[in-house]
């Protein structure tokens, strides 16, 4: 550990970016490692337009199971520290994801993208119309429901080879951020392994960058501090305002 708390300052806006090691005391596996989903599944096999095409009964059996596993699921101190800070500094706070879980807004975050989708949205293959709410279980064939157009409903997730949602806001809040965190992830999907780069990248010791997680990541010399540790135990201690 490099150094106790993160210092945000009055005018300080915040950019967190959070992975599957946030939700892994919550009961969610994260995809790498002893008992991930990618252990279950050849993500490759169910990630991805072309698996789709070829098998959608089995891209929404892998979905329909996360589904089934991650309802029973509740945020923890990791999430709900996460919104405390928003509802201290308001809309300095912004939150992007890769979690495609609800946990984050169930602990009352609000400021927040879902750059890979969500887990219990659905939306139509063929048309524009909005993705809607949906914590249905498709488990064969048949069960497939299509959109009035025709089209085969399909999860809201971003796959391999699909562009992540909401980049340009993504954009934005990354140019204008003074503090910069990950919070448990392994950094090895892009563009999001890319973020701590970008914000390197406006200058040297502009913006402050911070890493949460029990293992070092690959990168760790792109962060100015690094609490190695379980996010649920790390994050309510992390911030302390300057003010
Ligand atoms: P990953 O599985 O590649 O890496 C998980 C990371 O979390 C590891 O670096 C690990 O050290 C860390 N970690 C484990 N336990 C932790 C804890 N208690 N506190 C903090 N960190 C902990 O996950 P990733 O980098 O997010 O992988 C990217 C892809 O995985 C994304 O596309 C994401 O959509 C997907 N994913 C999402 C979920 C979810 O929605 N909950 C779950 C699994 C994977
Ligand atoms: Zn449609």
């Amino acid at each position: 550990m490099k150094s106790e708390r993160v210092i945000i300052g009055p005018k300080d806006r915040v950019f967190v970016l959070t992975g599957a090691g946030i939700s892994a005391e919550s009961g969610i596996p994260t995809f790498r490692g002893v008992g991930g989903v990618w252990n279950n599944y050849r993500i490759e096999e169910v990630a991805n337009p072309a698996a789709w095409e070829r098998d959608p009964e089995l891209v929404w059996r892998f979905y329909s199971y996360r589904r089934r596993t991650a309802a029973p699921c509740e945020p923890n101190a990791g999430h709900r520290a996460l919104a405390e800070l928003e509802g201290l500094i308001g809309e300095r706070f912004f939150l992007c994801t890769q979690n495609v879980d609800d946990l984050h807004e169930r602990a009352g975050s609000r400021r927040l993208v879902h750059m890979h989708g969500e887990l219990f949205r659905s939306r139509c293959e063929r048309c524009e119309r909005e993705p809607w709410g949906d914590r249905g279980e498709y488990d064969s064939m048949n069960a497939i429901p299509r959109c009035e157009c025709g089209g085969r409903v399909r999860p809201h997730i971003c796959w391999f080879g699909e562009v992540p949602f909401g980049m340009d806001r993504i954009a934005e809040e990354l140019e204008r951020c003074a503090v910069f965190g990950v919070i448990g992830t392994s950094g090895v999907v892009y563009p999001a392994a890319g973020f701590v780069h970008a914000v390197n990248a406006r200058g040297r010791g502009k913006v402050r960058t911070f890493y949460v997680g029990p293992e070092e990541p690959e990168n760790a010399g792109e962060f100015g501090q690094v609490f190695v540790g379980k996010a649920g135990e790390v994050v309510p201690v992390l911030f302390r305002s300057s003010e």
